[in-house]
């Protein structure tokens, strides 16, 4: 299983929207870490993000 590294989150909330499983975990409006508990890697956050932060690695 993969995992999605955090980097640079600009604070837009884009992802915050797409997903369905509330997994992404925030500190205010930035993103901090991935709740991998909830997270199914459906990558919708990863293809949403348009300030490349959330990065997927196999
Ligand atoms: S879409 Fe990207 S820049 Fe926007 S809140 Fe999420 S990780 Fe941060
Ligand atoms: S990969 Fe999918 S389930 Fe996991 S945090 Fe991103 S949008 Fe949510």
């Amino acid at each position: 299983m993969g995992y999605i590294a955090v980097m640079g989150c600009k604070a837009c909330g884009a992802c915050r929207d797409v997903c369905e499983v509330d997994a992404i975990i925030f500190q205010g409006d930035k993103v901090v870490s991935i709740d991998y508990e909830k997270c199914n890697l459906c990558m919708k956050c990863v293809k949403v993000c348009k300030n490349n932060s959330l990065i997927y690695f196999e």
